[in-house]
């Protein structure tokens, strides 16, 4: 049998705003439970939501980012169901006539369509303690927007690509913080298997956390959804939740399962009105997003595209990046690939240790920019340049600085060079004697002798030659 995976996403993400969608109250994370709380977001009786002018400018920031149409007037519902952590029974949510419809976003050269993107309030959160439950309403009426796709993606690697590409777009534009293990990045697949063309029932994968979890849970969905079918048995439309702690998915109890929501429309907001101008207005002050960016890198600074990749995919590191391109006043692509590859390696693994974003970082873009100049013009050595780049780091000094401290600069007097590698070899009789019966591997260590008695002042294939010259 042929199998083909068909998989839709609905994504929701939560929206950088100070205020809740339809209240005033602050829209932080982390506060006390239930101290961000008023009438309006509990749902009291007589109160009257104000529709948050700034989630709807985010909103369509990221619809037109997304490619989507924009529709000129979008209408709210309420979506009704009942669970504790639903103080007023129904949820405001765009439902027939959302913000912004038929967009795509394109992964690698395959375009993954977008049937819509509403705004809607986010509910309550249940804290599940042995003996009872909590309730935290904190989080009832923040600004969400949800992306539905169309089921475009056809494997657990392209969605996850997909998610990421979505999430550093977000990121871009101050629209949301993406973050997924704060629950501002949140999605649930739907997959299905088409056998031989025709389609199958989809399985809905709820609360997923992380990109691992979406591509875990999307692989054993997809064995298990081929298991059942080669049994002869059929696949159930079903909602299930992830188990992460045993890596199986487990169908959802059915009191939590609310497929009949009776939506109405909200009779206390008026329709939303967007104005083309506005529209347009906003299309200008988009930023370059993450593949322009990407296509301009490769094309400009002659770099690679898993290159451009990595120091596009957040915002501020492509920004670190061009400044260290602009402090360097070399416009010449080995310079560029220099930058790159510091960036990627150096820099990117300091950050990442420390859990530091680049803007947290020690050392400024023009620093950075000087030390890569001194390697460039070949006045210092590469292995010098990371000592130096290490204990810019740690002790918050400038390059220049440090190479005149210490008098690092790359030697030029061979005549000292000579001396040394006589020493080492003079001071290693059983290294030579095994290098003369042929164990040529030995030179490293020889190498390394000489590079740590002159610390690293001379290029490695200077040493090479010189140990040969008077190893005979
Ligand atoms: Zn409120």
């Amino acid at each position: 049998m042929e199998y083909e995976v068909v998989i839709g996403l609905e994504v929701h993400i939560q929206l950088q705003t100070k205020t809740k969608l339809f209240c005033s109250c602050p829209a932080e994370f982390g506060e006390k439970p239930n101290t961000n709380i008023c009438p309006v977001c509990l749902g009291f009786p007589g109160v009257l939501p104000v529709l948050n002018d700034n989630a709807v400018k985010l909103a369509l920031k990221a619809a037109l980012a997304l490619n989507c149409q924009i529709q000129n007037v979008s209408t709210f519902a309420r979506k009704h169901y009942f669970y504790p952590d639903l103080p007023k029974g129904y949820q405001i949510t765009q439902y027939e006539r959302p913000l912004a419809v038929n967009g795509f976003l394109e992964i690698k050269n395959k375009k993954i369509r977008i049937r819509r993107l509403h705004l809607e309030e986010d509910a309550g959160k249940l804290i599940h303690t042995p003996n009872f439950t909590l309730i935290d309403f904190n989080r009832c009426g923040i600004p969400l927007i949800e992306v539905v796709t169309e089921p475009d993606l056809s494997n657990a690697e392209e969605t996850v690509e997909f998610l990421s590409e979505l999430r550093s777009i977000l990121r871009y534009l101050n629209v949301s913080s993406g973050d997924m293990e704060k629950g501002h990045l949140r999605c649930e697949p739907n997959i299905s298997l088409k056998v031989n063309g025709v389609w199958g029932k989809r399985r809905e994968i709820k609360n997923l956390n992380s990109l691992k979890s979406v591509r875990d849970a999307l692989n054993y969905e997809f064995i298990t959804q081929k298991k059942i079918l080669e049994a002869g048995r059929k696949i159930e439309q079903e909602t299930l939740l992830w188990d992460e702690m045993e890596k199986v998915t487990k169908p959802m109890r059915s009191k939590e399962e609310a497929e009949d929501y009776r939506y109405f429309p909200e009779p206390d907001l008026p329709p939303l009105v967007i104005k083309e101008e506005e529209v347009w207005e906003m299309k200008k002050g988009l930023p370059e997003l993450p593949a322009e960016k990407r296509k301009r890198f490769v094309a400009n600074y002659h770099l690679s595209e898993k290159e451009a990749e990595i120091l596009v995919r957040e915002r501020e590191m492509a920004d670190y990046f061009e400044e260290v391109i602009v402090a360097g006043k070399d416009s010449s692509p080995p310079f560029f690939r220099l930058a790159a590859s510091w960036l990627i390696n150096e820099v990117a693994r300091v950050i990442n240790e420390r859990n530091i974003t680049v803007n947290q970082f020690e050392i400024s873009p023009q620093d950075l920019a000087q030390l890569l100049i001194l390697l460039r013009e070949g006045r210092i050595t590469q292995r010098v340049a990371k000592d130096v780049f290490f204990r810019m780091v740690r002790e918050r000094k400038k390059a220049q600085e440090i190479i005149k401290e210490e008098g690092l600069e790359k030697a030029e007097d061979l005549s000292q060079l000579e001396l040394v590698v006589k020493e080492v070899l003079r001071e290693n009789p059983d290294v030579v004697a095994s290098y003369k019966r042929g164990k040529e591997t030995v030179l490293m260590f020889l190498l390394g002798q000489v590079m740590k008695k002159t610390r690293g002042r001379f290029p490695p294939e200077k040493i090479r030659e010189k140990i040969l010259e008077n190893i005979r």
